[in-house]
């Protein structure tokens, strides 16, 4: 392709939201046998909602809610900010409450009603761990709670893999050592997701999934999708080794993804795209920006490499 082909193939790309940095990943989006996609923010809308709220061992349900909430409010990560919003409407209305305001983190503290909160530590891939009057208060996937030597009960295990099958990701909570409640986290999938999919798998390209959370909710949710390659549990620093293992036989590599998370994958692929929602250190490793945040277009890139190197091949 001639320079002035790669011009007009930018310029096509960034009137359709598709924005390329540089020729190099427009040729070789052609050549892409895989397109590893990222969960959570990629595949699925981002629109986190807690589902279900179950309290283990008798504490009072409005005093759960306030406690987790105190813990994750100091949490960026989209589950706590599902969490906030469901204890926020538990607290000022009442759980059946529609789901409306969009007040931050940071206001729910102004307002006063969150316990103070000390020694807060993200915990990558497992989730967060703080100190409430003294006493630790751990949320996140079961094994966080593992590490720290919780007693999960075949109760509370039964009630998180009836959730996981479901698709939905459990959280758990422990406080001063002890499982005091779960809760259900629900995140629907783009409506364009299984048709783009197909769409790939009709081109001869292999889609994949890529998640830091648990195997059965991951699996539950690449079956919805129609996506066969699932790879789970998958520590942040872990993601760009999943693209590595994909491009040892040579094969081209593509990595679709939104999250801080995602940028050592980003980069490691052979194209990167970053979903235009995603956060700025996605979008800084990435060669593609998708700005409609619209799976589509990761076959509408593909499709554009084609048409414009396909008189050289
Ligand atoms: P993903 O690849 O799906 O974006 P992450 O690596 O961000 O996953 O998180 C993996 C898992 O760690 C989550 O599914 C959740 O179980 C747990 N986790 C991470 N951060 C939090 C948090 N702030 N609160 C509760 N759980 C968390
Ligand atoms: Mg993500």
């Amino acid at each position: 392709a001639t320079p002035t082909a790669v011009m007009v193939a930018t310029g096509v790309g960034a009137n359709n939201g598709v924005l390329i940095k540089g020729g190099d990943s427009l040729e070789r989006a052609q050549m892409v046998k895989y397109v590893i996609f990222d969960k959570t923010g990629t595949l699925t809308q981002a629109k986190a909602t807690v589902t279900v709220a179950k309290v283990f061992g008798g504490m009072d349900r409005g005093d759960f809610l306030t406690l987790v909430a105190s813990a994750e409010a100091s949490s960026e990560h989209p589950l706590a900010k599902a969490i906030l919003q469901y204890a926020r409407h538990f607290h000022f209305f009442d759980e059946s409450s529609p789901t409306s305001d969009t007040k931050s983190a940071s206001e729910d503290y102004k307002s006063g009603w969150l316990y103070d909160v000390s020694d807060f530590s993200a915990l990558p891939g497992r989730g967060i761990q703080c100190f409430i009057d003294g006493r630790r208060i751990l949320v996140g996937n079961r094994k966080l709670l593992e590490e720290n030597g919780i007693n999960i009960s075949t109760e509370v295990e039964n009630f998180v893999v009836e959730l996981e099958e479901s698709a939905k990701t459990g959280i758990l909570v422990a406080y001063d050592d002890i499982l005091i409640g779960v809760l259900g986290i629900a995140d629907p999938l783009k409506r364009e997701a299984a048709v783009v999919i197909e769409g790939l798998q009709k081109m001869g390209v292999i889609p994949v999934m890529v998640t830091g959370d648990n195997w059965r909710t991951a699996r539950a949710v690449a079956k919805e999708v129609g996506i066969q390659d699932v790879r789970a549990e998958v520590m942040p620093a872990g993601k760009a080794d999943v693209v590595r293992s994909f491009q040892k036989d040579g094969s081209i590599v593509a990595m679709v993804g939104d999250g801080i998370n995602d940028s050592p994958a980003l980069a490691a692929a052979d194209v990167g795209m970053a979903i235009g929602a995603g956060t700025d250190v996605a979008i800084e490793a990435a060669n593609y920006v998708l700005m409609r945040d619209n799976l589509e277009d990761v076959i509408t890139a593909i499709d554009l490499s084609k048409k414009t190197f396909f008189r050289i091949r």
